[in-house]
Formats: C-alpha cells, sequence, structure tokens
C-alpha cells in the first residue's frame, strides 16, 4: 500500500478502534464482536510494522484500554498494569516460545498457564494487611477508583489473612461474572425493564463501575487474582507459582486451573485441555496465558510499550462474532412448522464458517427484534448450533426490513395459522404440503390409522422420490405392475400392497380423521369428534365454538380442526379419497345441540360458582342448549360470572356481551331459588 493510502487507513483504524475502546472500556456496551476488534487492531499493527514512521506514542496499539470516565476518582498505579499480546494460533506460540529462550539464552522454559478470565483487570491494594484501594486498569497508568465496588465482593478479603501481613501489596486480578450470575441478573433486569447486558463480562464491568456500591452488591460478582504490581515488606517468591501460593495463604482467591508446564509442548497440550473444558467451567474465558515461570527470568525479558515480553495470550477461536443479516427465509419441517432462517453475510465463529443461522420462531424473532439488514452478533459455542444472541441496534441502517410471517406456506401456497398463544406458525395444507408429505403418508399409513399393511417407510420414500405420490388419494391410484417395478418390490408383495389397500378403504371415521394427521388430533380426539359430529359432513362445516363443544377440545385444538378442512387443497385431498372408495359407516351425533331455554346462546363461564364446579356448570348450560366456549370473543353472547372473574368480565364489557351473575344463571336454566 501506498504510504498516503497507508496513512489514510491508519487514520481510519485508530479513529473506529477509539470508537470500539470507549463503547467497551468506559460505556460497557461493545458494539462489534472481540473478534472484529482484534481484526482491526490487528490491520492496524500490520501497518504500522509496514510503516514504522507512521507510528505514534497515542496509537492505541501503543496504549493498554481506553479512556478513563470522569464519574470515578483517580488513582496513579504503583506499578503500570498493563495488556497482553496475544496469539492466535500454534505456530505464534512456537514463536513467542522461541524468542523468549532466544532472549534468555536458556533451552527450556517452564510456564504457569492460566484461563484467560474474560472480565475486567483491577488492582487491589493492601497497607498492613487492610484493604485501602481498589482501581481499574483504566489507561494502564491511571485506573479508576472503585474501592467501596471492589469491597462489596465477596470474595475480596478486606483483611489478609497470617500473622505477618505486607507493608504494602498490590495485587492484580480479574473480576467476573459466572454465567449463571450473568443469566439471573438479565433475567432480573428484563423483568424490571432494565437493560439487559451483552455477555457475562460485560455485565462483570457494568457492574463493578456503578457509582452506588449497593448495586455492585446485589450483582454477584467474583474475583481471582493472578499476580502482583507493588509489593513492599514481603518475602518475594522465585517464581510466579509460588507468587500465586503466597496469595492463596494470605487469603486470596486464585483460580483453581493455574497449572505449571514445561516448554511450549506442555503450553499446547495445556490449551487442549482447558478448551475441551471451555464450556463447562461456570465462567467465561477467551483463551489461556502462559508466563515464564521464574522471576528473573521476566525481569530479564521486560516490556515492550504496552505488554510484558514474558507472558502471551493464546486465544481460543472467537465464540461470538457480528455480521449481517442479508434475508430471513422461512422453512417448513416435517410437520408443518414454519422456521424462520436468517442467511447471514457468512462468518467464521466458533471454528466454523456460518451463514445460516435458525431464529426458531416467530415468537423468538420478536423478541429479538431481528430485521432485514440489521447487524447481529452471532455465537456458535462448542458444538452448540449457532444461535443470533442480540441485535445490534446502533447499527440498524434506514432501510432495515421487518420479517413478516408469509400468509402462504413457501412450499405449496396452502395458508400459514399461528394459533394465538402458540410461538410456532404452521403450514396448514398437510396432506399436500411436499415439506410434509413423506410425514402425512406415513401417519396415514400407520397401524391405528388407515392400518395399510406393507406400506412402510421405506416403501413412502420410495414412492415420493419417484414422484409417484404427492398425496394420500394418490396411493388407491397405484397398480401393480408398476409397483412390481420397484426396487426390493416382487410381484408377490405387490400384489399384497394393492390388496392391503383395497381392504384399508373400509375403515372407520375416527380412523379416518385421526389418518388425516390434523394436527393435535390423536386418536381420543379423533374418537370424540367421530362420536360428537356423527359423520364427516356436520364436522367439515362446524365452527369452531361449536368443535369446542366436543369433550376435551378446547380452543386450540378447535382452531387446529377448523384451519385443516379450511384449507381447499385438504379439503380437494378428502373428496378424492372418498372418491377412491374410502369409507365408513356414518354414526348417529351423540352430541346434537339440545334444546331448551340457552338455544342460540354463546357462553362463556368464569370465576367460581357456588352451588357447581365450572364443569357442572357448563354441561348445564349445554344441556340447556347453549354453545360453551373457554374464552370471550364476538361470538360471545352471555358470560357467566362466579367470584373472582377475572379478565374475561372486562373483555365482556369491552365487547358489549350480556353479563349474569350465579343466580340469574339459574334462573336462565330454569333453576331459580337454588343459590
Ligand atoms: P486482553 O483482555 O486481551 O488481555 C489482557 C487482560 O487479560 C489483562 O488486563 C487481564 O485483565 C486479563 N487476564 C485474564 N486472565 C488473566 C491471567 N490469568 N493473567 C493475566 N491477565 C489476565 O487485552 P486488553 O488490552 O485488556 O483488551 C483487549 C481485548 O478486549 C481485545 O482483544 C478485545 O477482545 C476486547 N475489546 C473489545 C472491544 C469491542 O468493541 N468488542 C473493544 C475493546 C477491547
Amino acid at each position: 500500500m501506498a504510504a498516503r493510502d497507508a496513512a489514510k487507513r491508519i487514520d481510519e483504524l485508530r479513529r473506529q478502534i477509539e470508537h470500539h475502546n470507549y463503547r467497551y472500556y468506559v460505556l460497557d456496551d461493545p458494539e462489534v464482536s472481540d473478534a472484529r476488534y482484534d481484526a482491526l487492531m490487528r490491520e492496524l499493527r500490520d501497518l504500522e510494522d509496514a510503516h514504522p514512521d507512521l507510528v505514534v506514542p497515542d496509537s492505541p496499539t501503543q496504549r493498554v484500554g481506553g479512556a478513563l470516565s470522569r464519574e470515578f476518582a483517580e488513582v496513579v498505579h504503583a506499578v503500570p498494569m498493563l495488556s497482553l499480546d496475544n496469539a492466535f494460533s500454534e505456530q505464534d506460540v512456537v514463536d513467542f516460545d522461541r524468542r523468549a529462550r532466544e532472549r534468555l539464552d536458556v533451552a527450556a522454559i517452564a510456564y504457569s498457564a492460566e484461563p484467560k478470565i474474560d472480565g475486567l483487570a483491577i488492582s487491589v491494594r493492601y497497607e498492613g494487611g487492610r484493604l485501602v484501594q481498589a482501581a481499574t486498569r483504566g489507561d494502564g497508568a491511571k485506573g479508576e477508583d472503585v474501592t467501596a465496588n471492589v469491597r462489596a465482593i465477596r470474595s475480596v478479603p478486606l483483611h489478609l489473612v497470617g500473622a505477618t501481613a505486607p507493608g504494602v501489596l498490590e495485587v492484580r486480578g480479574e473480576v467476573f461474572m459466572t454465567r449463571r450470575s450473568f443469566t439471573e441478573l438479565n433475567r432480573r433486569q428484563e423483568e424490571q425493564g432494565e437493560k439487559t447486558f451483552a455477555n457475562p463480562r460485560n455485565a462483570a464491568a457494568g457492574s463493578l463501575r456503578q457509582l452506588d456500591p449497593r448495586i455492585t452488591a446485589s450483582r454477584s460478582l467474583d474475583l481471582f487474582f493472578y499476580g502482583i504490581g507493588a509489593a513492599e515488606g514481603w518475602h518475594m517468591p522465585r517464581r510466579h507459582s509460588e507468587v500465586l501460593a503466597a496469595l492463596r495463604e494470605l487469603g486470596l482467591r486464585t483460580c483453581p486451573e493455574i497449572d505449571v508446564v514445561d516448554g511450549v509442548q506442555g503450553c499446547l497440550a495445556y490449551y487442549e485441555r482447558i478448551g475441551r473444558r471451555r464450556d463447562s467451567l461456570g465462567y467465561d474465558i477467551d483463551g489461556v496465558v502462559y508466563k515464564v515461570d521464574r522471576l528473573d527470568w521476566q525481569r530479564d525479558l521486560g516490556f515492550v510499550a504496552r505488554a510484558p515480553r514474558w507472558a502471551v495470550a493464546h486465544k481460543f477461536p472467537a465464540q461470538e462474532e457480528t455480521t449481517t443479516v442479508r434475508d430471513v427465509e422461512f422453512q417448513v419441517g416435517r410437520t408443518g412448522a414454519l422456521t424462520p432462517v436468517a442467511r447471514l453475510e457468512p462468518v467464521f465463529v466458533g471454528g466454523v464458517t456460518v451463514s445460516n443461522v435458525t431464529l426458531h420462531n416467530m415468537d423468538d424473532l420478536e423478541r429479538k427484534d431481528v430485521r432485514i439488514g440489521d447487524t447481529v452478533v452471532v455465537r456458535r459455542a462448542g458444538d452448540v448450533i449457532p444461535e443470533v444472541v442480540r441485535v445490534v441496534p446502533e447499527l440498524r441502517p434506514k432501510h432495515a426490513r421487518v420479517v413478516e410471517l408469509p400468509k402462504r406456506c413457501p412450499v405449496c401456497g396452502s395458508h400459514v395459522t399461528r394459533t394465538a398463544g402458540e410461538a410456532v406458525a404452521r403450514c396448514t395444507g398437510g396432506l399436500v404440503c411436499p415439506a410434509q408429505r413423506r410425514e402425512a403418508l406415513r401417519h396415514f399409513a400407520s397401524r391405528r390409522a388407515m392400518d395399510i399393511e406393507g406400506l412402510g417407510d421405506k416403501l413412502v420414500e420410495q414412492l415420493v422420490d419417484a414422484g409417484r405420490v404427492e398425496t394420500p388419494a394418490d396411493l388407491y391410484a397405484l397398480e401393480e405392475d408398476e409397483l412390481a417395478g420397484l426396487e426390493r418390490m416382487g410381484p408377490k408383495s405387490a400384489a399384497n400392497l394393492v390388496e392391503a389397500l383395497e381392504r384399508s378403504k373400509q375403515t372407520t371415521l375416527p380412523r379416518f380423521l385421526f389418518a388425516l394427521g390434523i394436527r393435535d388430533v390423536g386418536e381420543a380426539t379423533a374418537l370424540a369428534l367421530a362420536e360428537h359430529f356423527g359423520g364427516l359432513e356436520l364436522l367439515l362445516d362446524a365452527t369452531v365454538e361449536e368443535i369446542q363443544q366436543v369433550r376435551d377440545v378446547g380452543p386450540v385444538v378447535a382452531a387446529h380442526v377448523r384451519d385443516f378442512f379450511d384449507e381447499p387443497h385438504n379439503r380437494k385431498v378428502v373428496t378424492a379419497l372418498r372418491k377412491a372408495g374410502v369409507r365408513w359407516p356414518e354414526g348417529t351425533r351423540t352430541h346434537a345441540p339440545a334444546e331448551g331455554p340457552l338455544t342460540g346462546e354463546v357462553v362463556v363461564i368464569t370465576g367460581t360458582l357456588e352451588s357447581m364446579t365450572r364443569d357442572e356448570a357448563r354441561d348445564a348450560a349445554r344441556a340447556a342448549g347453549a354453545t360453551v366456549t373457554d374464552s370471550v370473543s364476538r361470538k360471545t353472547t352471555l358470560l357467566v360470572t362466579g367470584t373472582e372473574p377475572g379478565s374475561k368480565l372486562q373483555k365482556a364489557r369491552e365487547l358489549g356481551v350480556r353479563i349474569v351473575e350465579e343466580p340469574g344463571f339459574l334462573r336462565l336454566l330454569g333453576r331459580p331459588g337454588r343459590s
């Protein structure tokens, strides 16, 4: 790149990085993933390496952290708090070890290998064994005074233990939040209508950097100490691992996963070992840190601008990345469920490239408010399928499009329904939809449905793949010759199958209804429907309210039945099946509406009645000719209220529905005086 272009790009990168530093370190509310930030930083570092004359002391590559918030008092660190250099590959670690050995002129180095806790750095100062000050890392030289807040963290001792406390001890560690506390905190925040945190690190930072220490105290923070800054009047051990042991003896908590390992091989084995357990640690780590264990060697190696030469952070592949949503499409599952799937600008996350992510259902999509064009945070942890964690609202473009549930199934064009109270939207074309075809046919042929012997899963698959069968009605057009020509089918089994098909035509209404595969209509419901209506015709034209009269059928199932028969594609198949000869003895209606004082009324009963249970009241209303439903709608003509009637009363009032209390109801039933 020409020097002029490089200077321009460097400028741009510095501005972007400063902005992200501010969002991350001061606001605790990052806009981009760490991986994206690291990529910007790497690009800047590479450019500065290629153009050393453009390096300035206040470049983000030369400094630690970001600006300090003015809300806290400043604390000057006795010993600066540095950052760590990163290693993103094994080769980076090999190079780090080689450079260290060459500088020290030694053959092998023992390292303290430690999880890199994803929290925020803190320095805690003890004088005469008493906690006197705590500060954030800030810009490395000066931090923010968060003493009162750190005192609120239970795992931080206010007094060191042991007989001989050092005169001065500045200990460094990482404040973090466990995943469990993070989930709990976000749940509480959501409940109280407060802002939720993007991840445990931001939650920890946001909770520690509170002006009111009572808030910090109410949020479960933890702390692991991992080193020291200044020390006076203390017998300094000779190794870093011994420092950690000494800290533990003083009552300071260190991470139990820390280990001393030999050379680069030991480091890489440790990385593997911790990496495998990453998801089960209970707290987020974003890599491991290798530190030269001998302190005299650490001193010999010294520092560069912003990081020690004796330590390196070996990063794990990022589990979160940001990318943009190109489109949202709907997939139809075997049971007709419509799943919104985000088509993403491909992004490398958790070790793989992700370009499609399921958004589960409309509820989830609406809750997260994902729009086409949005920038989203995608997470892939371990083997868990990738997910959209959240939208970055600041980066929403003006033209971002709200995702709408299609009215028609993208596969078969049948109507799509979304029952109130259900997260999932469904294609109603159960009998015709290619996405549901295999499942529908398998179910249709199954023993408890039409009981077509010999029509197993494999054969269904073959017939569908060959394009021979699209709906259950097509089964009855199959001929022996063509069946015999199929793989694994001899003339004998073909003849048997045709015979079985023929036999299955004589069935019963409950079996037939069950075989149609209407959502939530199992055998028991199919039987109840058949008994209630006696024949198919009445059911085909029954209203939702009428269907709800059937024993054990609530509003949701009633709506599914109605939706199914409202879809013309399904009606066509039902007609075709009957034309093909499928038949059953029609019964008599067991529940023909009674004639009585409530004939024509659509009744809802709410609250507790005194003289009868709610079920008894429903039966009584039905016996008096009423249609009884569970919820108040425009169709409701009468609301019966007991004590504590709840929201139905309100709704009925709004809709101007006639309302009677128990005595009035009893009068209507023709049973006055019993109350
Ligand atoms: P760093 O977090 O990568 O590494 C240094 C820090 O590691 C130390 O300050 C310490 O707090 C921590 N640490 C955890 N365990 C440790 C251990 N056992 N021993 C020693 N230190 C340990 O570097 P940084 O300079 O603090 O921050 C840069 C990183 O912060 C970036 O790589 C990025 O991941 C993130 N960041 C993100 C954004 C964003 O917008 N997303 C912005 C700024 C920074």
